[in-house]
């Protein structure tokens, strides 16, 4: 390795690890962090981040960028060490565009922004939210300026979470799904619903977590490099591909809420544990981006974990753990129940149908705040018209409405998409591994999930961030973005579930 490359790498495994150490800290955060404890550790978080931006942001590195990306042309660097080159130096770039002083105003402008929008939703008043929002909107549109785009502002900021994205192929997908989409919807709730009682009971926490542990674990989820804690809000976070953490919450009365959440973020843990050890301690040791991670969670949550396969090899362990909830109930009356389709308002209790209109109307109008085609004051109006139109109900306060969400608080404009994105991309890939493995369902009903997993690994796990999510998507499938293989697979599962949706499917 020319000494330019091995240079590089020592500057920058420091930083990682400052951001690996500050990762730790945010876990501790939300899992056993007594509450005493959220003012030191928000300043701690903010000092080793800080850290780490100084350490990357410098001349030196800048320097030593250039002398790699010298290497690289030159013929004189491994296809890895090139991709480590192109990624640190767009990361580089866009930190270098950004001046102190507004990566300043927006990081109080959020905290600010977090602690109002607990305060509005808790008390249903946006009015108290609206002013921190239009500053966050304000600094979002100064963000973007400074970074510079060619065609639209909402560009660079999708860039940030789905880099090589542009707006416009987000555009083009949402517009095909939802045509499709909304008349699937309105056709599934014009038909009786599947009896769901079975699932609202007595499910102790224990119990729940042990059942969900086991299956994780057959997956090939690696316990000795991980471990599942409880935390208000699931979510997935890697302190080296070694370590990689996840966190889960348990309804007692509820059963699905828990179960799916660790299926779900068992999908996420299993990416970052399958990244190639070779790019530890470098800004490639992460998901390609977050509509490829959802990808991995929403392929595991809900084409294994929601399938009939599935079930078949699950489901009588399950009546075994809960049987005075479930041992009179068939398996496929349970496997009607955990589909069970029904428009509601809040995003993250919607089932896999209706999720991508949540995320669409979430798309459309952050898109437009950006533009300033629409004004913050005029938010809830308008979320409450889209709300009608894509999933036929109407919030009843705002709470349930345009302030249910976290996202906007702190300033994350151009996340929402990525979720509606990976659940797409899954289906897709769905698709392609099934090429390869046709006897999947087969495996699955005989609990052998292997083959999906080394699938995964080859395709799409090893590489971490190498490629951006267009071209690995092209590289793993040979597609690229497509709405169709989803819309397909829902048609074909839920015509099974819901007999009218053939007949009345819009075609
Ligand atoms: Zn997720």
């Amino acid at each position: 390795m020319p000494t330019s490359l091995s240079d590089l790498k020592d500057a920058l495994a420091p930083i990682e690890d400052l951001k690996s150490a500050a990762a730790v800290l945010s876990w501790d955060q939300e899992t056993y962090m007594p509450e005493g404890g959220a003012e030191a550790r928000a300043r701690q978080i903010a000092t080793l981040k800080t850290m780490a931006h100084e350490r990357f942001v410098t001349d030196e590195v800048g320097a030593l960028l250039d002398r790699a990306e010298t290497a690289v042309e030159a013929g004189d660097a491994s296809a890895v060490e090139a991709d480590l080159v192109r990624v640190t130096q767009r990361a580089y770039d866009r930190a270098r565009k950004l001046p102190a002083s507004l990566v300043s105003a927006f990081s109080q402008a959020a905290s600010r922004g977090q602690t109002a929008w607990k305060q509005a939703r808790a008390n249903d008043d946006f009015d108290h939210f609206a002013p921190h929002l239009k500053e966050l909107v304000d600094l979002t549109v100064q963000k973007a300026e400074a970074l510079g785009y060619d065609t639209e502002r909402y560009d660079v900021l999708l860039d940030e979470y789905e880099p090589g994205m542009p707006t416009s192929t987000v555009v083009d997908t949402f517009a095909d799904l939802r045509e499709e989409l909304v008349p699937i919807v309105e056709a599934i709730a014009d038909q009786p619903a599947p009896n769901d009682a079975m699932l609202h009971g007595t499910f102790p926490a224990d119990a729940q977590r042990a059942f969900g542990e086991q299956v994780i674990a057959d997956f090939g989820y690696d316990f000795d490099c991980g471990r599942q804690d409880l935390s208000a809000h699931p979510f997935t976070t890697s302190f080296g591909i070694r370590d990689v953490r996840l966190t889960t919450r348990f309804d007692e009365a509820f059963l699905p809420s828990g179960l799916f959440s660790t299926l779900h973020e068992a999908g996420h843990g299993l990416y970052e544990q399958g990244i190639a050890p070779e790019l530890a301690r470098t800004p490639l040791a992460e998901g390609a981006s977050l509509g490829i991670h959802e990808s991995q969670s929403r392929l595991y949550e809900n084409m294994v974990g929601r399938s009939r396969p599935f079930w078949q090899h699950y489901y009588g362990d399950l009546q075994e753990v809960f049987p005075e909830a479930l041992a009179g109930v068939p398996g496929a009356d349970f496997y009607r129940a955990i589909n069970r389709v029904e428009p509601s308002l809040i995003r993250v209790e919607a089932d896999e149908v209706t999720y991508n209109l949540h995320i669409m109307l979430r798309f459309e109008l952050e898109r437009a705040l950006v533009q300033e085609d629409l004004a913050v004051d005029d938010l809830p109006a308008a979320w409450n018209d889209r709300m009608a139109s894509y999933l036929g109900v109407t919030p009843n306060s705002d709470a349930n409405g345009v302030l249910q969400d976290v996202h906007w608080s702190f300033g994350a404009i151009g996340y929402f998409p990525t979720y509606a994105l990976g659940t797409l991309m899954s289906a897709q890939i769905d698709d392609a591994l099934r090429q390869d493995l046709p006897d999947l369902d087969a495996q699955m009903a005989s609990g052998q999930f292997d083959a999906l997993l080394q699938w995964l690994r080859e395709r799409i796990h090893q590489y971490g961030r190498r490629l951006d999510a267009p071209e690995l998507l092209k590289q793993a499938t040979g597609q690229p973005l497509d709405a169709g293989p989803w819309l397909n697979y829902v048609q074909k599962k839920y015509s099974a579930i819901y007999p009218d949706l053939q007949a009345q499917r819009v075609l």
